[in-house]
């Protein structure tokens, strides 16, 4: 029998990829592997090769499972395919570096769309996140459900969100936190059969999570101490949904050392404050399996940077500022990995 294609199905398959020839892998088993292990997966953002060189230096030498982020402004900041390409570069550079079987996720953060969902699956993504959750309700669950379905056919998972954040990272923005109701995740996640879910206890986007007015001051170093997260609202969604893989988005933790070398080279960041990192190990052992960090990675790219400006003015080669950037992230990256997160030690080979 002859199978005859319309001229949108043939362009269809032909730029259609699987994640899954890329040598990439979805979250599905690795999240398992998390909850039952009391640790999180680190999920990093990427926009350009120093910073990717970092994460998959730092996630080889931990023999740490890693989640590759791309959000939309890193899409439009880098351009999309050569993202994509730089992903399954990241495969063949992590067996390069002696891991032979690497686990990396190619992670969409905050999609906003069904279409920027599915063009990021039929580039290659193993896992997509659909953020309907400045919506009404029922109006996420539908869009997250279209996303689940279209996903799935594919066996990419999709992480959906319940609860606002407040802060800013790129084009998303809130001016107010509202806490995920556990009354509502049963409901949104047997609906929409999502793999994972994002939810709101409190974590914050960007380098500014609190403003001082919010905080505490520490009476031994005068630094400014942010509200605790609310681990009684982790609890009760725990209970509603056990073992069920939970995400911490906003969760840097604003390393003041950077600050602090960020502001001795010329730079100004006034009372910039994140999540205390002992908060953040509570949360990684409990069903918290991925944990965001973005900001932190900023932070010491831009304090090894002015450093090096300020002691070598007389440098312009980018590889002399970008190399130095580059050991800073890979160092915290590694920092996140062992102390932090927990995903040491967890790769088979
Ligand atoms: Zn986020």
């Amino acid at each position: 029998m002859q199978v005859r294609f319309s001229k949108f199905e043939i362009q269809n398959l032909q730029i259609m990829i699987s994640y899954k020839e890329l040598g990439l892998v979805n979250t599905r088993a690795m999240f398992a592997k998390a909850v039952d292990g009391g640790y999180a997966i680190p999920a990093f953002n990427f926009n350009n090769m120093e910073q990717l060189q970092a994460i998959i230096m730092a996630a080889v030498e931990t023999k740490s499972p890693v989640i590759l982020q791309v959000s939309k402004g890193a899409r439009n900041y880098a351009n999309q395919t050569l993202l994509r390409y730089m992903a399954q570069g990241a495969v063949e550079y992590a067996k390069e570096l002696g891991c032979a079987h690497p686990e990396i996720v190619l992670h969409l953060d905050h999609g906003d769309s069904f279409e920027l969902c599915k063009s990021c699956i039929d580039m290659g993504f193993s896992s997509v996140m659909i953020d309907g959750s400045a919506l009404p309700y029922d109006e996420n669950v539908a869009l997250t459900k279209k996303v689940v379905e279209y996903a799935h056919q594919y066996d990419v998972t999709v992480e959906g969100e319940l609860g606002v954040l407040a802060g800013v990272e790129d084009e998303v923005a809130a001016e107010e936190s509202h806490y995920t109701k556990p009354e509502e995740v049963i409901d949104f996640v047997t609906k929409t059969g999502v793999d994972s879910l994002a939810i709101s206890i409190g974590t914050s986007h960007g380098a500014y999570k609190f403003t001082p007015e919010q905080c505490t001051v520490d009476p031994q170093t005068g630094r400014l101490v942010p509200p605790p997260l609310a681990f009684d609202v982790l609890e009760a969604i725990e209970k509603k949904l056990p073992g069920f893989p939970i995400v911490l988005h906003g969760s840097s933790s604003v390393p003041q050392e950077e600050v602090d070398t960020i502001n001795a080279n010329g730079g100004c960041l006034k009372a910039a404050v994140g999540i205390p990192e002992e908060q953040l190990r509570k949360a990684a052992k409990s069903a918290v399996c991925k944990i965001n960090i973005d900001s932190d990675s900023r932070l010491a790219m831009t304090a090894a940077i002015r450093k090096t400006f300020a002691e070598k003015p007389a440098e312009f080669d980018p590889r002399k500022y970008l190399g130095p950037a580059r050991d800073n992230m890979k160092k915290l990256y590694i920092h996140k990995i062992v102390n932090v997160l927990g995903s040491n030690d967890k790769l088979i080979n």
